[in-house]
């Protein structure tokens, strides 16, 4: 049985799963080769060469969907989006949200914390130019689907880009919680209701490639996530969406 088959554990046990899986034999080796090409400014480190499990507050409101870790980011330091100009632009973004303790993330313990946010990627482990396979999506979403199941307080997610928005769908289909049919176009900004009651909320991906070209500016996303929080706010009454929390996770 391969890590990604199992179930129950919460997240511990499927971050653990996660780190374990070697199931993609192209991204396995691609991931790891990764560490021998690094560029100059990286080249000394010890890379992390893994699969990137999700990083978060285990009560998160919110689970934010990435595509995949950077061959040079998030597959160098271990923490997904940290230590490349997508996390630059995210985190900058959460933090002015009020879901991050602060706006820079350049390592794994570099004191950054979320509140009612987590963060995960449709395929953990690093692709070739940026772009892992349908069958790659397809062994990996099995954690996509736990990590939902796993957030128990869960109302929205925010998918980054159309590849993770049609991840996320499928992925809260698998979950038990309901297809939304006919399927709906991807369309930044758009907002979906699904069944169950959480909604999933769709943005351009934070790509350098997008915000240095001005298809996604930082007023852009700020709205995107004005969005998030009101329909935190809609979806769970009561809940603790925009307040403060004990403790940083
Ligand atoms: S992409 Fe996902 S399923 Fe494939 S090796 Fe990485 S963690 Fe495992």
């Amino acid at each position: 049985m391969t890590p990604r088959r199992r179930a129950g554990g919460g997240l511990p046990a499927l971050d653990r799963d996660v780190v374990a899986c070697r199931a993609c034999p192209r991204l396995v080796r691609w991931r790891e080769e990764a560490a021998g090409r690094a560029p100059r400014r990286y080249s000394g480190e010890t890379y992390w060469a893994r699969p990137v499990p999700g990083f978060g507050d285990p009560e998160a409101g919110l689970l934010v969907v990435g595509l995949a870790p950077a061959a040079h980011g998030g597959n160098r330091t271990g923490r997904v989006f940290t230590g490349d100009s997508s996390g630059d632009f995210l985190f900058a973004a959460l933090h002015r949200a009020g879901f991050a303790s602060q706006a820079l993330s350049r390592e794994r313990d570099d004191g950054l914390s979320l509140r009612d946010c987590r963060i995960a990627a449709a395929a953990r482990c690093a692709p070739p130019d940026n772009r892992p396979s349908p069958a790659e999506f397809d062994r990996c979403r099995p954690f996509l689907v736990r990590e939902i199941a796993a957030l128990p307080r869960l109302s929205v997610l925010l998918a980054l880009g159309e590849l993770a928005y049609g991840q996320t769908l499928r992925a809260w289909a698998e979950a038990g919680r309901g297809a939304v049919a006919p399927r709906p176009s991807f369309a930044h900004g758009a907002r979906v209701l699904l069944p169950g009651g959480a909604t999933l909320v769709a943005s351009y991906h934070v790509s350098r490639q997008n915000t240095n070209t001005g298809r996604l500016t930082t007023a852009m996303f700020d709205a995107v996530l004005r969005d998030v929080r009101a329909a935190m706010g809609g979806a769970r009454p009561g809940g603790r969406s925009a307040g403060p929390r004990r403790g940083p996770a």
